[in-house]
């Protein structure tokens, strides 16, 4: 069977999405002939290109110039001179589109002293405050960064005077958010982006192949950003099709906002919808395919997961399947691993938006997107949907295996970076990773990876695990810290306390591993004590030294949350969450309560003082002199997190208990000797850990045996290593200067 996935526009710029390429890899295996699409890069390439911006200014001039005459109509000089600006300058624009996207690819590099001080290159508002806040002469090391600016100004300029539905990362994602009626997303679905630009691409991209008699389209929606373009990209293979082709939409926004859509009206675009993981789905889907003799016409057979829209109306998804298809949705999990071969990660920009180390993580870089696990190893949040299969439906990866796939994917498109999607990466799977990854040197490679991504904020993660983590390519964390005060934490059945949280954070800071921090504010329970306190013990987590940036989310109310289904059961009677009413296509996942908008004034003063403590700023003020309204002040002992330091030094120093049962772990350099070998017949050695120097008297075999222990020696050479190293009195001594304890 041949097999079409698309990944519609628009998702982020610097990486492809990982769920074609794990459908790739999977329906590979089933021996299926597939294609893997990536039309969000494709859609960008279509409009930020010459020929594109040469096609959006003519469009757009004549609006542009009526709308800079309104705007100076009504007295605002500023968007007049704008709009103005980009018309007369649209040339320039048009040349050095080009330019500006090879230089966010990594090229270019001798074109970026002039895109800084050539006079005639282009400018747009967003430029110009960036080189206006520098607040010194600007260096070519800037030009990235402007070069970002410069595709946020085209795209400012697109969203105003060409398609309101347009931003660079998402498409008409308030108008799928907002809109309960399909039929009104349905009227817009000719929107000038997708009529001007999508069409054509489509045209382009699906005449190349000829795809045979029946095929199979498989749509990810990984978000309501990519549902219109989705719903335009199903119509249009429809139109050319017909019902040859079995177009399938599955991803994130389907299996929460189309989790119950049986109208209908959906059934003009695709055939199915398909939830949750997929493996399960399509297989079901072609073996009962193949056992009907071909064509898709089976129309009344249930299918595991996959809601069908048939002509003789919808056919309910069998949630449950038998032991054989759940077997094979388990083993798919484990052992299916992204396969990125249609994808040319060299024309992925690579963007620079903020200064912030950690917050960079997530745009600059062309990350190779993997799971060490699927789903959550906790899955108890109150907030969270942990009724959902993405979050309860917990199933570890083989690590090995995976580790092997990403080597050979690196190796492959030479990006040796991984940001693992993962909803937290559970500690012991980690810890394998970093071993092979270091363990990679025996492959011919050298420690290839860099990867980062979601963890939970606890305990085992202590030093010497972070010390190993980093060692083996660890880079950079995110978890959640929600409610910074203990009670918080109870609340909301994070699993994980203060003392827990911190010791997280110092182990990983101290090893050069970022740390990203998720904030929630304005729960159902909430109170202006609890959220300042949360604000209070965040400043003080900044200003250890213990986060590099963090983010604050208002608390969202989510049908399949774990505070819902307590609800259900008759618990939490103090929320109130408010139904929608009427009939929508959309399930509404996420619900109102009574009482929301009581913290929403809140929001922009605690993203204030985020953002002035992310840059280092501000850390020692008052936490309630950034409102400009009264709120308490905080409870919280000025010292809690300092406190908690000190007894994380405490922990860390505490003699190893059960060292028979631990794994030991030289990172320091080589140790050399200095001098000569004494009476006692020990030498003084020297060596580097974590940028300093250290020094002690062992024996030379002491020596020798340390650097044997380090992560890349071979497995089985390294159990012999390790029962040495045990019986050496000297172990505890060098703990802290090179050697860890796991
Ligand atoms: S919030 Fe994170 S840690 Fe908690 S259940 Fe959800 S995925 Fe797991």
């Amino acid at each position: 069977m041949k097999v079409l996935l698309i990944q519609p526009p628009l998702v982020q710029l610097n990486s492809p999405y990982p769920a074609g390429a794990y459908l790739a890899s999977f329906f590979r295996t089933m021996k299926c002939e597939v294609c893997f699409l990536d039309l969000s890069i494709s859609l960008f390439y279509k409009i930020f290109s010459r020929p594109g911006l040469t096609r959006i200014f003519e469009l757009t001039e004549e609006r542009a110039l009526e709308m800079a005459d309104k705007a100076e109509r009504e007295g605002d000089q500023g968007t007049a001179f704008n709009l103005r600006r980009y018309v007369s300058t649209s040339d320039s624009w048009c040349s050095w589109i080009d330019v500006i996207t090879a230089i966010l690819c990594g090229d270019a590099r001798e074109k970026e002293h002039e895109l800084l001080f050539s006079p005639k290159a282009p400018r747009g508002s967003r430029m110009e405050n960036f080189l206006n806040g520098l607040g010194r002469e600007p260096s070519v090391d800037d030009v990235r960064f402007l070069c970002s600016y410069a595709l946020a100004d085209l795209a400012d300029y697109i969203t105003a005077v060409f398609d309101s539905n347009f931003s660079l990362v998402r498409y008409a994602e308030s108008l799928t958010v907002d809109e309960s009626s399909f039929s009104e997303i349905e009227k817009r679905l000719d929107s000038p982006v997708m009529t001007e630009f999508y069409r054509e691409l489509l045209e382009e991209v699906l005449d190349q192949e000829d795809y045979g008699t029946d095929f199979l389209v498989g749509i990810t929606v990984p978000f309501a950003g990519t549902f219109m373009p989705a719903l335009y990209t199903a119509r249009y293979i429809k139109e050319k099709y017909g019902s040859k082709a079995y177009v399938v939409m599955g991803g994130g926004f389907v299996n929460t906002e189309l989790r119950e859509a049986d109208d209908m009206a959906l059934g003009k675009y695709i055939n199915a919808l398909s939830y949750d993981r997929g493996y399960g789905g399509f297989y079901d889907f072609i073996k009962k395919t193949e056992a009907s003799g071909g064509g898709m016409a089976f129309d009344s057979t249930p299918i595991y997961k996959f809601r069908k829209f048939t002509k003789n109306g919808v056919i309910a998804p069998d949630w449950k399947g038998d032991e054989h298809i759940t077997f094979i949705e388990s083993s798919a999990t484990r052992g299916t691993f992204p396969d990125f071969s249609d994808i040319d990660f060299s024309v992925y920009p690579r963007l620079c938006d903020d200064k912030n180390p950690m917050q960079r993580l997530w745009s600059d870089g062309s990350w190779i997107k993997a799971y060490l696990a699927h789903g959550c190893y906790w899955h108890k949040c109150a907030f969270c949907d942990t009724q959902l299969d993405y979050v309860c439906g917990y199933e570890m990866t083989d690590v090995e295996r995976l580790f092997k796939s990403l080597y050979r994917t690196a190796w492959d498109h030479y990006i040796f970076g991984v940001h693992f999607v993962d909803e937290a990466m559970p500690p012991l799977a980690l810890k394998s990773f970093a071993l092979l990854n270091a363990r990679a040197v025996n492959l011919g490679g050298n420690k290839p990876l860099y990867y980062w991504g979601n963890v939970r904020f606890e305990k085992s993660f202590t030093y010497d695990l972070a010390a190993l983590l980093s060692y083996g390519g660890l880079g950079g964390v995110s978890a959640g810290l929600e409610v910074a005060t203990g009670d918080g934490l109870k609340n909301i059945n994070k699993g994980t306390d203060i003392d827990s949280i911190v010791s997280a954070c110092a182990a990983f800071k101290e090893n050069g591993i970022l740390v990203h921090a998720y904030m929630i504010y304005g729960f159902w329970n909430d109170t202006a004590q609890n959220i300042i306190n949360s604000m209070e013990t965040l400043r003080q987590f900044f200003a250890a030294g213990l986060l590099d940036s963090a983010f604050w989310h208002k608390f969202i109310l989510t049908k399949n949350s774990r505070v819902m289904e307590e609800w259900e059961k008759g618990l939490h009677p103090e929320l109130k969450p408010i139904f929608p009413e009427g009939k929508s296509i959309f399930a509404r996942n996420c619900l109102h309560f009574e009482g929301e908008k009581r913290f929403a004034k809140w929001g922009a003063a605690l993203d204030n003082a985020l953002t002035a403590w992310m840059h280092g700023k501000k850390l020692e003020m008052p936490v309630r002199k950034w409102f400009d309204f009264e709120v308490p002040s905080p409870t919280v002992p000025k010292n809690l997190i300092e406190k908690a330091i000190d007894r994380y030094e405490e922990r860390k120093s505490a003699p190893v208990k059960d060292i028979e049962k631990r794994e030991i772990f030289w990172l320091g350099s080589k140790p050399v000797a200095c001098g000569k070998v004494n009476k006692k017949g020990l030498r003084k050695y020297s060596w580097i850990y974590m940028q300093e120097e250290f020094s002690s008297e062992f024996e030379e075999s002491l020596a020798e045996l340390l650097w044997k222990l380090r992560p890349e020696t071979e497995e089985n050479l390294y159990k012999k290593y390790l029962q040495q190293i045990k019986k050496s009195p000297e172990v505890e001594k060098l703990r802290g200067s090179g050697l860890v304890i796991i």
